[in-house]
């Protein structure tokens, strides 16, 4: 099914180009009009305008007769709705088959396992479906984001400090009307991240929110590590003896490069802490040169365990466009191996990579399935 096997391709924008007439046509009709006897495939063109999957998008120039008309993937067909969940905040974002953002939301709400929290995402589940203006027959599931370790069957919690998730897939239960999964943060942000990067199979993902985590992902796929505790940067060691981290343990990655450092000088406002370090003023400018330090030292050694990619998302990822030439400086001269520190990419989703990464695991299933 040469259409399927384009789908599944790494590049998902160039998907299906072929010519094509009209909506509702016969196979024959279709046969006779592509010039082609090719019973397969026109069965298939058939079997993917029944399901949607495929709509007219423009015409081809004539080169004699009519014109021709292209056809290209709907994107529109199904969608997916992810919901990122941290301690404070809930995120909700409608995402289309090719992973665009149709809708995205994020409202504060202290995460807390009673009937008010699970009603206010089964809530916002609806809310996302009105304002995306979508109905339940084209919603594939809901991903869930959380800042916990998940079991590989997407329901178990292995390890939550930063909410008290245990029991949450099955007390979501009676609140999402849809098949429903859960993904740990981090790594559902390096799987949006990857998706939208083109020609990268290894990447390394960092999420620089208010805890630090992480995703390693190789050949395209995420890498949970033997018991899922791939990727979890933030409690790299960067300290002997150092700061007291949440986890229990010292000098941990997380304590010196979470987000809270710099948003809590400006009232945990990130955005006015990076404008007062542009301003120069000197009480700014030190601690985000300090964050930095750290920073290049845990990419450092990422780099030389790893050695590709590493893109810097999470809420200080979504500012570091700007910064990058003086980090990408500070990590070369760091670095033992020659580099211009070019392996270090901002983030393409500046918000709400997690909800997206949770929600693209339902679009890479049905487009696994076609
Ligand atoms: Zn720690």
């Amino acid at each position: 099914m040469a259409s399927a096997i384009e789908i599944k391709q790494k590049n998902r924008k160039n998907v299906l180009r072929v010519i094509y007439e009209e909506k509702k046509i016969s196979k024959a009709e279709i046969s006779k009009r592509l010039g082609l006897s090719m019973p397969t495939v026109t069965q298939n063109l058939s079997e993917l305008f029944d399901k949607e999957l495929i709509c007219i998008n423009g015409t081809f120039d004539s080169t004699g007769g009519r014109k021709a008309k292209a056809i290209g993937f709907n994107a529109d067909a199904r969608f997916a709705i992810g919901i990122d969940i941290t301690k404070n905040h809930i995120s909700g974002v409608l995402i289309n088959l090719y992973g665009e953002i149709v809708y995205s939301v994020r409202l504060r709400f202290r995460f807390e396992e009673s009937d008010i929290y699970y009603r206010e995402i089964a809530k916002l589940i609806s809310h996302v479906m009105e304002k995306g203006m979508v109905g339940a027959t084209s919603i594939l599931g809901v991903g869930v984001s959380i800042p916990a370790i998940i079991a590989e069957d997407g329901k178990t919690v292995t390890y939550s400090s930063i909410i008290a998730a245990t029991n949450l897939y099955e007390n979501l239960k009676d609140y999402i009307d849809f098949p429903y999964v859960m993904m740990n943060d981090a790594n559902a942000g390096g799987y949006a991240e990857l998706w939208h990067a083109k020609m990268v199979k290894n990447m390394i993902y960092l999420s620089l929110s208010n805890s630090v985590g992480g995703a390693v992902l190789m050949n395209n796929e995420i890498y949970y590590g033997d018991r899922m505790h791939g990727g979890e940067f933030g409690h790299m060691t960067l300290e002997i003896n150092g700061k007291q981290c949440y986890c229990g343990r010292k000098g941990c990655a997380d304590v010196y490069c979470n987000a809270q450092n710099l948003s809590n000088l400006t009232d945990g406002d990130l955005g006015k802490f990076f404008e007062l370090v542009d301003t120069g003023e000197k009480k700014y400018v030190d601690e985000w040169k300090k964050y930095m330090q750290y920073l290049a030292v845990m990419i450092n050694n990422i780099y030389n365990v790893l050695d590709c990619d590493v893109v810097l998302g999470g809420y200080v990822g979504g500012y570091m466009e700007k910064y990058l030439d003086e980090l990408r400086r500070m990590v070369s001269e760091r670095c033992t191996f020659a580099t211009d520190g070019s392996f270090i990419k901002p983030c393409f989703f500046k918000h709400e990579s997690s909800a997206v990464g949770a929600a693209l695991y339902f679009v890479d299933k049905f487009i696994e399935e076609i």
